[in-house]
């Protein structure tokens, strides 16, 4: 998907893509698949694949002491992105079954090719592809993925793999 975006990605750049169940074992609904381009201490660009209706659960960006929480800016590259911010009571036919309760953002905002949204510190937001999939940039200030808040109290961040 990415390559067929226009992408140009080399191959080591996808063996180390991370697949990302979140550890709820349901990938194809709740997944992300995510290529990290760089990461300095300051800035950190990936690219985004979600395959067709794959959600990304609800997530905030948390400040700590020494950080200030990751500022996000989404550039959809190919594909159609369903994107839930606060607020808004928009009925989401997006959200997966069962799932309601950790999917609280119903503010949703639809954006393709070339569009481009920030989200600020700290403020809700979850996504989901439109039935073609849809591949994306993130640009961010430091992304320090493992203290990101999941509202879904059963999503751990790295997926074990047991026999
Ligand atoms: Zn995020």
């Amino acid at each position: 998907m990415i390559r067929s975006a226009g992408l140009v990605v080399s191959d080591e750049e996808l063996e180390r893509m991370d697949v990302a169940d979140f550890g709820l074992g349901n990938l194809y609904r709740e997944g992300a698949q995510i290529v990290s381009l760089f990461d300095t201490p300051k800035l950190a660009a990936r690219i985004i694949v979600l395959f067709p209706n794959q959600a990304e659960p609800e997530h905030w960006h948390i400040s700590s002491r020494e950080t200030e929480g990751k500022e996000e800016t989404l550039r959809i590259i190919q594909g159609k992105l369903y994107l839930y911010l606060p607020g808004g009571n928009t009925a989401v036919s997006t959200i997966p079954a069962g799932k309601e309760s950790w999917y609280t953002s119903r503010n949703e905002i639809i954006l393709n090719s070339c569009e481009t949204i920030t989200i600020q510190p700290g403020v809700k937001h979850w996504f989901c592809a439109g039935s073609e999939g849809v591949v994306f940039y993130t640009m961010s200030t430091t992304a320090s993925d493992t203290t990101d808040i999941f509202s879904d109290p059963e999503i751990v961040r790295k997926t074990i793999i047991s026999d």
